[in-house]
């Protein structure tokens, strides 16, 4: 055989195995080779199972939505199958390009996650597509923002940084009534917390980012659908538009979600004891943790959530600016960052990161001072967390009465 004869090029056949491996391996393929034409053609039409090209699907993604959709209800009556997209925005952007037509309109929460409102406010009407943006726990609010080209209804379960909990049950209602497509953005609270589609949500959303994956190292997004045709018109669009997964992602979010249950108990356990320790510091104003009598929609969070207000506390310190940093730095090894969900505790402060596009007195709407600080609770020893909060609102009460003086 003459050296050009062989190619390490083509030695692509996997060794015989009679066994399986116990983790789903890592398929970072862009293409499927079929036998034969025919049998691409079948795939391509759905009598065949098998992938063709990344872009359109590939184990990985389908693995994971499957467990996603799994925690979401899939299997039951009406609930359909979910589809892995590159990030939470685009799993939210896939909704609006895939459902929407010329005129739509569509009604949202007024506390979303910074990114979706822009996309709201400045994306969409840019494309022609008008947003209304209201109290997402008010559910007259809601209606009295409908008008009859009204598509679609976007809400989170519990909203960002403010923890607001919207009226889920009213609105399935109200969407039902008026035959609105109900979008819930379930990233905050979980399937374990909540699960959308048993209230009446026609797709569930997820930024898997957070904690679903649980260690900063994946950025996903999640799609859920009740409706066939909604979940067709979704991967034709995640494919057409290129908002698609990576296989590695998907394949290090798998191996996180295997430990989900108890990061959110631990978390949970956590945020609870942590909101409870916060509201006994001198220098905390007021604490929002969802379940909480004296929180906004303690009542409504409490009917909807069942003891499950998840792993997010949000807090006002009496401070200014520098009484906010000296927070930051005395907190220590709690990481500043913009983010939530992650394995272990990190704080972001609103005002500067995700709503700092807001003038100070659209921040005071929404109830955003200068001093509110928000909390993505992890999983470590809570005697250590509560010391560090000690610590760090301690620090922030001098830099103040430094100030003062
Ligand atoms: N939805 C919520 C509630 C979020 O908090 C975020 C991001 O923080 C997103 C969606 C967007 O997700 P991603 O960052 O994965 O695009």
């Amino acid at each position: 055989m003459k050296p050009e004869d062989r190619s390490v090029v083509r030695r692509t056949t996997p060794p015989p195995s009679e066994t399986t491996p116990l983790v789903t391996p890592l398929f970072p393929s862009v293409v499927y080779c079929a036998e034969d034409a025919d049998a691409l053609d079948a795939v391509y039409e759905g009598r065949a199972e098998g992938y063709s090209y990344a872009r359109e699907g590939h184990p990985n993604a389908s693995v994971l939505a499957d467990k996603i959709s799994w925690m979401e209800g899939a299997g039951q009556e009406g609930v359909g199958q979910g589809i892995m997209t590159a990030s939470g925005m685009a799993a939210i952007s896939a909704v609006f390009l895939a459902l929407l037509e010329k005129g739509d309109h569509i009604v949202a929460g007024n506390q979303l996650y910074g990114r979706c409102l822009r996309l709201l406010s400045q994306d969409l009407p840019r494309m022609g597509f008008e947003a209304s943006l209201v109290d997402a726990s008010d559910v007259a609010a809601v209606e009295a923002a409908l008008r009859p080209e009204t598509k679609i209804l976007l809400v989170e379960v519990v909203a960002n940084p403010t923890l607001r909990v919207a009226d889920i049950k009213g609105l399935a209602r109200l969407a039902k009534e008026r035959g609105l497509i109900f979008v819930v953005d379930n990233t905050f609270t979980t399937p374990r917390a909540f699960k959308p589609f048993d209230h009446g949500a026609d797709l569930v959303v997820h930024s898997v980012t957070k904690l679903l994956a649980g260690h900063s190292d994946v950025t996903l997004g999640y799609v859920g659908s009740r409706d066939p045709a909604h979940a067709t018109a979704l991967y034709d669009t995640i494919t057409t538009w290129g908002l698609n997964a990576s296989p590695f992602d998907c394949w290090l979010a798998e191996r996180g979600l295997n430990t989900f249950d108890l990061r959110f108990q631990r978390a949970q356990e956590n945020a609870k004891a942590l909101a409870d320790h916060l509201r006994g510091l001198p220098g905390v104003l007021r604490v929002l943790y969802p379940g909480e009598p004296d929180h906004p929609d303690g009542a409504l969070a409490r009917d909807l959530l069942q003891g499950n207000f998840s792993h997010m506390v949000s807090f006002e310190l009496d401070a200014d600016r520098a009484g906010v940093n000296a927070f930051v730095r005395a907190a220590g090894n709690i990481a500043f960052a913009p983010t939530l969900g992650d394995v272990g505790t990190t704080i972001s402060h609103p005002a500067s990161s995700s709503h700092r596009g807001l003038t100070v007195e659209g921040r005071a709407a929404l109830g955003i001072s200068e001093g509110f600080i928000r909390v993505s609770v992890g999983v470590e020893d809570i005697d250590l967390l509560t010391r560090e909060f000690t610590d760090a609102v301690a620090a922030a009460r001098r830099a103040a009465t430094r100030e003062a003086g």
